[in-house]
């Protein structure tokens, strides 16, 4: 099979003709043409390496009602990407070889990116014993990331003990960053406004203190650690010291933490609880600000499905969590790309190649270039949409961005060559 892509421009720079052949870029240059080759009219496109999501909930095994592999995948597609880690908190939880091995079958069998199981740290995710670490990492679905997320691996000797494991198997231990002792009972933010709304403060105290633990851990034991969600300006300052002092840490920032605060939360709209939560303007200014830098190596969407009944409720009793494939490079265009802080090659860097580097992954997060495999999206970065909830692919509804008009369309995605989504819409 062979896609020739006309008038695109990679990484936004000069326009060129891309052929993608036997799954591979085959060529790139000017007035390419092969006959008998599926023609894709790219012309004001940009092209882009195929996203790699670190931190997806795709909820199957155990909450089909939410989403499933498939219906995540879809999503993941539309967005331009084509690798996501699914996150390990399904039920049962992905602690084993068996289930992490499920995931990944579902995975291959929607065929619309590639699902990257991650492993959990502790057994249940009840941060008592650790998991089979090896065993899942020997699987079939080659398990590089661990993680409890949703939860903190709150307990220092526990999380020593992680970082010895995943350094001997070449992975990373991606923290849910929480001091649970400083959280119970949280709601939003702890500020003057979560003062002033009368819901419980989730301190940003809470957050630094584990990194500031972790990171001194990762040192020690020489391992990998990766920060999932960072969402304080305090957190991004702890990262860039560490990073100078050779720690192996990476850490990631959220699309709605690079443009929400905790200013939503004014409508009690559960739509907008999530943890971590939604901080200050100055937080997310150094967000940015680090994501630019490279102090925060990746954006990660953390897309959390949730069912109707467990978000159409009051703030005290929703369920923490936003969806975030479909509009997550829209996000980052709005707020790293048009403010320009970013170019186009930043975003491949910190959307793909970064992404794939922490979690191990071959095959992705590789240049446009030939003879790479064909992984990649192409962008309309000039079309405003307004995000309709009922349009998305994802099987839940729980988008912050409904109703918020955001630049940038993917047009299509391509995975391996085979087109994913096509004209805006995916092929299966
Ligand atoms: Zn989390």
């Amino acid at each position: 099979m062979s896609v020739l892509i006309k008038g695109a421009r990679p990484y936004g720079e000069d326009v060129a003709d891309i052929l993608l052949q036997d799954g591979r870029i085959a060529a790139i240059g000017d007035s390419l043409s092969v006959p008998g080759a599926d023609v894709v009219d790219a012309a004001g496109l940009v092209a882009l390496p195929g996203l790699v999501d670190l931190h997806t909930h795709l909820r199957e095994p155990g909450r089909e009602d939410a989403e499933t592999v498939e219906t995540g995948s879809r999503a993941a597609a539309l967005g331009g990407y084509t690798a996501v880690h699914a996150m390990a908190n399904t039920d049962p939880v992905a602690d084993t070889a068996g289930v992490v091995e499920q995931v990944w079958r579902l995975g291959q069998e929607a065929g619309l990116v590639d699902v990257v199981p991650v492993g959990a740290v502790t057994v249940g995710l009840a941060g008592e014993r650790l998991a089979e670490l090896g065993a899942m990492a020997d699987s079939a679905a080659r398990v590089r990331v661990f993680s409890d997320d949703g939860h903190c691996v709150a307990d220092p000797a526990l999380m020593r003990r992680a970082l010895e494991y995943v350094k001997a198997l070449d992975g990373v231990v991606a923290q849910h960053a929480e001091e649970p002792r400083l959280t119970v009972g949280a709601q939003m933010h702890e500020g003057d406004r979560s003062a002033r709304l009368g819901l419980t403060g989730w301190p940003a105290a809470a957050e630094e203190a584990i990194i500031a633990r972790d990171v001194l851990l990762a040192g020690h034991v020489g391992a990998r650690l990766h920060v999932c969600h960072v969402s304080t300006a305090g957190s991004v300052e702890i990262l860039r010291w560490a990073k100078s002092r050779g720690v192996q840490v990476t850490a990631e920032v959220t699309p709605h933490h690079l443009l929400l605060t905790d200013e939503c939360a004014e409508g009690y709209d559960p739509l907008f609880k999530v943890n971590p939560p939604l901080r200050t303007d100055a937080d997310v200014e150094a967000l940015r600000a680090g994501l630019a830098e490279g102090v925060i190596d990746a954006v990660a969407t953390d897309h959390a499905p949730h069912a109707v009944e467990d978000k159409e409720t009051e703030w005290a009793s929703a369920r923490p969590g936003m969806l975030g494939l479909e509009q997550a490079l829209s996000v980052v265009v709005a707020t790293m790309v048009d403010t320009g802080l970013l170019d186009w090659r930043g975003v491949a860097d910190r959307m793909s190649a970064r992404p794939a580097a922490i979690g191990r992954l071959d095959g992705h997060g590789r240049a446009l270039a030939p003879g790479e495999p064909a992984n990649l999206l192409l962008l309309d970065p000039g079309t405003r949409a307004v995000v309709d909830p009922a349009a998305l692919a994802s099987r839940s509804r729980n988008s912050p961005y409904a109703g918020r008009e955001l630049p940038g369309r993917v047009v299509a995605t391509f995975l391996r060559g085979v087109p994913t989504v096509l004209d805006g819409k995916a092929t299966r």
